[in-house]
């Protein structure tokens, strides 16, 4: 794929060169969030599909940059959707990120953090913060129906049916956040993005979003949110995808008092259609890659260097 330079884009490098990364490094070293900290990113799939190139590039992102900066690398497997996540993701995961010739200083497994996530929100109960809702779909459609919709980046915010509610609590219920009393306890927030500089946090437009789920442990925004604090890291290095999250995330933050980390909301790799990769839109795997006999480390370093395969670009 790269040797013959057939089937490739170049638009220049993808990535930051390692002397530029470790420059940004050593300036966030000295002012910002992760002041003062050893350099910690992490690279954090949830395994309910496989792997594609805008993972692999994900992966090297938050990789390379811990390498430029003489920090550690982590590797998190999201699963704590027990419904969606597969033990043979995790292998195959596994199998990809050692193929393109990455290595981590540790591995956690998110299904192994329940407790720590039980505490988190033991401790935003305990503030008054987030309430019980039984709430199925159908209900928040009707209700809907009823009053003026708010959207929100996820579509249309919770009604607020169940707030202030009492709940029969044997009914299966998830745990909201009551956004309006969580901004005012939080007031204002900023968040550093290392490309586009500092930003306004404006979680309210999501509403009251569900940090604990009816059939899974916590929430993604939870879970992420505790154990990259937990992990000590200084960066987290994702997709642009996950930018308007970030404000929800650096709520939570401190809510529950734990430390900021830098952004990286890398650009995004997409389709010949323009489309981002997904799983669910099943983008060509790195399996499917890896099958074909291309050596792993070649690719990953093309992708450093910004050729792409063919019908995908930025
Ligand atoms: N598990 C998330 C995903 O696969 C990544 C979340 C993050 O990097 O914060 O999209």
């Amino acid at each position: 794929m790269t040797s013959s330079g057939q089937n490739i884009q170049d638009g220049g490098p993808l990535l930051p060169e390692a002397a530029d990364l470790g420059r940004r490094a050593a300036q966030d070293a000295v002012r910002g969030p992760a002041a003062g900290r050893p350099v910690v990113t992490r690279f954090a799939p949830s395994p309910n599909g496989a792997l594609h190139i805008g993972h692999a590039y994900a992966a090297i992102a938050a990789h390379d940059f811990a390498q430029a900066a003489g920090g550690a690398f982590l590797l998190r497997i999201e699963d704590i959707d027990g419904q969606r996540s597969r033990a043979e993701h995790i292998e195959m995961i596994l199998a990809d990120l050692h193929w393109l010739g990455l290595t981590w200083d540790a591995i956690i497994y998110q299904s192994d953090r329940t407790d720590s996530y039980v505490s988190a929100l033991e401790q935003l109960r305990a503030a008054g913060l987030i309430y019980r809702c039984t709430c199925t779909r159908s209900d928040i459609a009707a209700a809907l129906k009823q009053r003026p919709v708010r959207h929100g980046p996820d579509g249309p915010q919770y009604p607020g049916t169940c707030k202030g509610k009492a709940i029969d609590t044997s009914m299966p219920h998830c745990w909201r956040l009551d956004m309006a009393a969580a901004c005012q306890v939080a007031g204002q927030m900023t968040w550093q993005d290392m490309e586009a500089g500092a930003q306004d946090a404006n979680p309210a437009i999501f509403g009251d979003v569900v940090l604990w789920r009816k059939d899974s442990p916590a929430s993604y925004h939870l879970a992420a949110t505790v154990d990259d604090a937990a992990g000590g890291i200084t960066h987290v290095v994702r997709g642009r995808d996950l930018f308007a999250y970030t404000g929800l995330h650096r709520l939570i933050q401190r809510l529950l008092a734990l430390q900021e980390p830098v952004y990286w909301h890398h650009v995004l790799i997409r389709d010949t259609d323009g489309e981002k990769l997904s799983k669910s839109r099943k983008s060509e795997g790195l399996r499917v890659i890896r099958n074909t006999g291309i050596d792993g480390a070649d690719l990953a370093a093309s992708l450093r260097r910004g050729e792409l395969p063919l019908g995908m670009s930025r």
